[in-house]
């Protein structure tokens, strides 16, 4: 392609750490959770789509943390900017203001497989035959490795690691002609868990998996006209001003252009799937999903856990933030006093400073610390959300114990994970699951609690509506809910599926 036809403008594509890696010498401190990999955010027809989507992408950072993007449109052209970083790192003032034009999409990135590189982070934004396009996605895709080496073997060539760009190159080879055609086209041939966001010079384009495993949530911005915003939970909305209005339906595209907003189905339907672990863990608490609070879902959640492992105790105390819902709910339904036992410090991000051994557990501390005359003497109920490898909660019941507590049992408001995900979420191999090779009493010893229970798979789906179809809980049962490909296969028996 000469330069004459050009349409789209990189700004600085050059990472604000410089290399476009994470710096070799910075740790994360320690967090024994699943991790959501990425958060979406679009506008359509708005004065100012560059800072509603910065606004919309820092309320949806708790999604990914590793890289951030936005690509916007004047009409004519794309305009992209993607850095390392957390969204008020990725953009400056200066940055935003060279976003040009009344669309844009934005995704943040919280990396793993493809590794943290500045070439992975999205939107993934390309000039080909038929224009400009841009895309960005959370999820997973179950043949994408398929995908990747057939579309290898007829001449594309990648330029990220991330199974998004597969969808570039479906889109770009589609024989279709209106750019919603060559989406349908593209996505008959995916698999796997998808809520996507492409862009076009003149459109926002919204797609839904079939089985709605990702979330994905319609919202609008009422002023002189109405502005349509997507995004992957409604708390990005209440940012910026929106009302949320529904969620985007399994296998739905919603098309944004000159004519409105058109609803198409592109797919046959399948049976809903939604995670189930976006209740437990990975939504923030003040979004809805599906109509239902995930802050409701969660306490909800700590009742049942209550009814189902009672205990005699003098406190119940959240292993902050993510706990709080649930021991609010598992306190209310044994009346036992409520208390922050543990707090967090919300200024733990990066460190240069490499631990030596023996101060190995002083992540954990730098991140919580105890309240002692809360747990001195008393019998306190530590409720978590999950337990992936252990490490964590067993540092957690030390220094709970450690600051005078008599006893200490441990509530789990899920069930045992034991499988990874294959959908999205950044999980660790099978056998760093602690529950994939251990009874509920060996991790109780493990982690030292004097007792430890987790919530069954039946009370947390009664919680959720008692239907244990509606949601995919393969992390819990290892029922997977989409068949394996030959290469889904491998990449699962390479995390021990
Ligand atoms: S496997 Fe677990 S984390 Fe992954 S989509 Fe299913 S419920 Fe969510």
């Amino acid at each position: 392609m000469t330069d004459c036809k050009r349409r789209l403008v990189v700004l600085d594509p050059k990472p604000v750490a410089g290399s476009g890696e994470a710096p070799s010498g910075q740790q994360h401190w320690e967090d024994d959770h699943f991790h959501d990999e990425c958060g979406v955010f679009g506008v359509f027809d708005h004065a100012e789509a560059a800072n509603m989507t910065y606004l919309g992408l820092h309320a949806l950072q708790h999604r990914g943390q590793e890289s951030a993007g936005i690509v916007t449109s004047d009409g004519e052209k794309l305009y992209a900017h993607r850095a390392m970083g957390l969204v008020q790192d990725a953009f400056t003032q200066e940055q935003l203001a060279k976003l040009p034009g009344r669309i844009a999409i934005g995704h943040v990135r919280y990396s793993t497989a493809g590794g943290s590189h500045i070439k992975n982070a999205q939107p993934i934004a390309v000039d080909y035959a038929r224009g400009s396009l841009a895309v960005c996605h959370n999820g997973n895709l179950t043949n994408g490795e398929d995908l990747r080496a057939e579309l290898e073997a007829r001449g594309s060539i990648f330029q990220s690691d991330t199974d998004t760009e597969v969808f570039v190159h479906l889109v770009a080879a589609s024989k279709e002609v209106a750019v919603e055609d060559r989406i349908a086209d593209a996505l008959t041939r995916v698999k796997g868990a998808y809520s996507l966001l492409f862009m076009t010079e003149e459109a926002v384009i919204a797609v839904r998996d079939p089985m709605g495993i990702r979330p994905l949530c319609l919202g609008l911005l009422s002023s002189k006209r109405d502005v349509h915003v997507i995004a992957s939970e409604p708390c990005a909305f209440d940012l910026i001003g929106a009302e949320y209005v529904r969620d985007v339906e399994p296998g739905e595209m919603l098309v944004f252009d000159s004519t409105g907003m058109r609803s198409l189905r592109p797919l046959p339907p399948a049976p809903s799937r939604m995670c189930v672990f976006e209740y437990v863990y990975f939504a923030r608490p003040d979004s809805q999903l599906a109509g239902r609070s995930v802050y409701d879902t969660r306490k909800a959640l700590g009742r049942a856990l209550a009814r189902e492992h009672p205990v005699e105790a003098d406190v119940v105390v959240p292993v902050p933030d993510s706990g709080v819902p649930a021991a609010i709910g598992y306190a209310s339904e044994r009346h036992v006093a409520f208390e922050m036992g543990l707090m967090r410090s919300h200024y733990v991000g990066r460190t240069f400073i490499e631990p030596q051994q023996s101060i190995r557990h002083f992540g954990v501390r730098l991140k919580l610390s105890p309240v002692e005359p809360v747990l001195r003497g008393k019998r306190v109920v530590v409720i978590d959300d999950s337990i992936v490898r252990g490490t964590t909660s067993r540092k957690i019941v030390k220094m709970v114990r450690d600051a005078g507590a008599r006893e200490v049992h441990l509530r789990i408001s899920s069930p045992p994970t034991q499988w990874p995900c294959y959908y999205g979420i950044d999980t660790p191999t099978r056998r760093e699951l602690i529950a994939s090779s251990h009874s509920i009493d060996e991790i109780a010893r493990y982690v030292t609690a004097d007792s430890l229970g987790y919530l069954s798979l039946d009370g947390m789906l009664e919680t959720l509506g008692g239907n244990a179809h509606g949601f995919c809980h393969a992390c819990f049962s290892g029922q997977y809910a989409i068949p394996f490909t030959p290469s889904g296969r491998r990449q699962m028996r390479l995390v021990g599926v």
